[in-house]
């Protein structure tokens, strides 16, 4: 039998706020265990939650970012659990009226068609403290860190739309660039500001069912939740084939073993409305006062890349995946380049460049203003691509104007076909089967002899000149 598995999502991010979501304690959970706690993030009793404003507006971005309604009513309820990284008793969470419902992300899937994702609600809840277990000599211990308590959190839950880990691995990543880009969150799984839970089961495909899914925890990378996800379809399917029953419960993805394991069930109570907390009422002035604020998002940024600049589809999501990078090229355009040249040279060589050294663009040395004056004398014609690539190596640790540097170092091409002649004519000399290659009409022949003159030349000549010049000379079509 052929299975198809169901998938849903439920992705907790954390948002950036300055402070937590209830107190005014610092929200910085990787200080030292214990500094960032008061009376009321450690839950002491009689303690009142004071709910923050900043954690609404970024939560209510958030939504507005990803085509969510937010609600003119939300409220928080007391979802009761015991646990020792929860000793009230109770997560301060969304359970009844969700801060937002709908929304939606589009991806590709893997046979390369457009695919919606829509989302079921988005809303709010603190997070926990955080377990740390250690060993103390021979004894086992658990200590824990309330740095992490109470702060703010959203819950995206996705309708079960997924049919591939594909599907989500693309999702997750087009819902972190969006997040990004409205400024709520930095979205990292690697860092613990975006874990995600998935839902899976199993179906004869072809039918509509919803049969008992499972629930897979700790992956920490998208990719990881990619193989997650594929693990337990082969897993689920092939019980089922045993003739197996798929039971509900929880399991723990083991990076290093690349399996799934089940863990212990956790006591899950009733959620009751919350006394403490005031109801949520968000007026329709404010809602549009919040979505005035919405920067243009990826989706709306790439398509007008295409539209005003040109670009392909795949360019212009490239550059506005990251809004970083999107300001980058506007500048590059802003200052008259090209945008495919923008583009190119952006992608193909800054970048990577800026990767290793100073990771964002904005602290690299080489500014749009300097990068866009290097890449007008290369479409000038003033300096040839290897020279732009050398006075692109020397942008990053001087301080001169590329102008400077072409002039210092004599990067300046060579595009006289005088002073190219006698170079040529030497090539042609010593290069007699290339040149006899080229004359019976094999193309191949004809880089080859570019590349030597090229070299004769010290790098300096104008490709375009000497490919004029040698097909004058050898009377073969360039
Ligand atoms: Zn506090």
């Amino acid at each position: 039998m052929e299975f198809e598995a169901v998938i849903g999502l439920e992705i907790h991010v954390e948002l950036n706020c300055a402070t937590k979501m209830f107190c005014d304690c610092p929200n910085r959970p990787g200080d030292e265990p214990n500094v960032n706690t008061c009376p009321t993030c450690l839950w002491l009793p009689g303690a009142m939650p004071r709910f923050s404003q900043e954690a609404l507006e970024k939560a209510s971005l958030l939504c507005l970012g990803l085509g969510a309604e937010l609600q003119p009513r939300s409220a928080f309820d007391q979802k009761v659990y015991y646990y020792p990284d929860l000793p009230k008793g109770y997560q301060l969470s969304q359970a009844h009226l969700p801060l937002s419902r709908g929304g939606a992300i589009d991806v590709v899937d893997e046979g390369g068609n457009p695919k919606t994702i829509r989302i079921h609600h988005i809303h709010m809840e603190e997070d926990v403290a955080k377990l740390v277990h250690e060993m103390e000599g021979r004894l086992s211990i658990s200590l824990v860190d309330f740095n992490r308590a109470g702060v703010p959190l959203v819950e995206i839950v996705t309708e079960p739309d997924f049919r591939a880990p594909h599907e989500a691995m693309e999702f997750l990543k087009a819902l972190r660039t969006q997040v990004r880009s409205v400024g709520s969150s930095e979205c990292s799984m690697e860092n613990g500001t975006m874990r995600v839970d998935a839902n899976i089961s199993i179906r004869p495909r072809g039918t509509t069912q919803m049969n008992t899914k499972v629930e897979v925890k700790n992956m920490n990378s998208i990719r990881h939740v990619a193989d997650a996800i594929a693990y337990e379809i082969s897993r689920q399917s092939a019980a089922v084939q045993a003739g197996e029953t798929v039971i509900l419960h929880t399991r723990l993805w083991d990076t290093d073993k690349k399996v799934t394991l089940p863990m212990r069930a956790k006591f899950e109570g009733p959620c009751v409305p919350d006394p403490a907390v005031p109801v949520i009422e968000l007026s329709r002035d404010w809602i549009e006062k919040m979505r005035a604020r919405l920067p243009e998002m990826p989706a709306a940024m790439a398509e007008r890349f295409v539209t005003q600049h040109g670009l392909t589809g795949e360019e212009a999501m490239l550059l506005s995946s990251d809004p970083e990078v999107a300001g980058y090229f506007e500048a590059l355009v802003g200052q008259g380049i090209a945008p495919r040249t923008a583009t190119h040279w952006l992608t193909t060589q800054l970048i990577p460049a800026v990767r290793d050294r100073w990771q964002e663009l904005s602290s690299s040395p080489v500014t749009p203003v300097r990068f866009a004056a290097l890449l007008k004398m290369l479409s000038q014609d003033e300096i040839n691509a290897n020279a732009a690539r050398e006075v692109l190596v020397q942008l990053f640790d001087s301080d001169e104007t590329p102008e400077a540097i072409v002039s210092a170092r004599g990067f300046g091409q060579v595009s006289d076909p005088n002073a190219l002649d006698s170079l040529i004519d030497e090539v042609l000399g010593a290069q007699p089967a290339a040149v006899a290659d080229v004359r019976s009409g094999r193309g191949k022949a004809m880089g080859f002899l570019i590349g030597q003159v090229m070299q004769a030349s010290g790098g300096k000549a104008n490709p375009k000149v000497i490919r004029e010049l040698l097909a004058k000379k050898l009377g073969a079509i360039s």
